[in-house]
């Protein structure tokens, strides 16, 4: 499994684009995990086969995790893709992706010439997509959002969409060799929010030892960003660290 880190910011952030992760499998299946404003940008920096990617997962409906798809869908259609896209997320997947389709390109969604599979999945539901199997826990946060563990064999990934742990994404997390988890704050003083130290403590109760920080209040990271890296240096027992876009992570 190979996950690269084409974004690693907050709907804000100018300096980091929004958070947003390409995964290969082993048997080289492509999945991006969220596509927000400024997603696409990033993706076609790497992209070259316009039928390279299988599938979108949409963790949940702000505009940094889903609005940059109907690019993407420009985009795919403009290099001439053939291949279906298949868009996973929670049961009104399609009536969204539909209607900001509707709103950035009128009409445009009839000209593809490729077509989008919707796939629901609610929270605490599990599916296999490309042999991957994936399931779902919901997270704190000021929308519905799904949690996500991709499990390949032996190797499992979490991602945590936006929010702060729960107990079901506590054991949905259980022995990931990589959680992926937001974290906006230094502590858990924002509501609907992770944090960097609330992710430390996830993760050790999670027996997750290898931890990526990632959406990062935009003002945290450049005033607060020593204070971080202390935290996340010394904690005991975890690889934590703070992925770069276009990081790459093999498991
Ligand atoms: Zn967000
Ligand atoms: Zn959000």
């Amino acid at each position: 499994m190979e996950i690269t880190f084409l974004g690693v910011g907050e709907a804000c952030d100018c300096s980091y684009p929004n958070t947003s992760i390409l995964l290969k499998s082993d048997i080289g299946r492509s999945f991006l995990l969220d596509c927000g404003f400024t997603v696409p940008h990033e993706y076609f920096r790497f992209c070259t086969d316009p039928d390279e990617l299988d599938a979108l997962w949409i963790s949940h409906f702000h505009g940094d995790h889903f609005f940059g798809v109907p690019l993407l869908l420009l985009r795919f259609w403009e290099m001439g893709r053939i291949k279906p896209l298949q868009i996973i997320g929670q049961f009104c997947v399609e009536n969204k992706i539909q209607a900001v389709m509707d709103l950035a390109y009128p009409n445009f969604g009839k000209k593809l010439q490729y077509d989008l599979e919707f796939v629901n999945i609610d929270f605490g539901e599990s599916l296999v997509v490309s042999d991957l199997g994936l399931r779902t826990a919901e997270i704190s946060h000021s929308q519905p959002c799904l949690a996500l563990r991709l499990d390949e064999g032996e190797k499992s990934l979490f991602y945590s969409g936006d929010g702060r742990p729960t107990a079901a994404t506590l054991e949905l997390a259980h022995g990931c060799n990589l959680v992926i988890h937001e974290a906006f704050k230094l502590s858990d003083e924002v509501p609907g929010h992770g944090s960097v130290r609330g992710c430390l403590d996830f993760c050790r109760r999670a027996h997750a030892y290898r931890l990526a920080l990632v959406h990062l209040n935009r003002q945290v990271r450049r005033e607060e960003i020593d204070q971080i890296r202390v935290m996340i240096d010394t904690a005991s027992g975890l690889d934590a660290f703070l992925p770069e876009p276009g990081d790459v992570v093999k498991l």
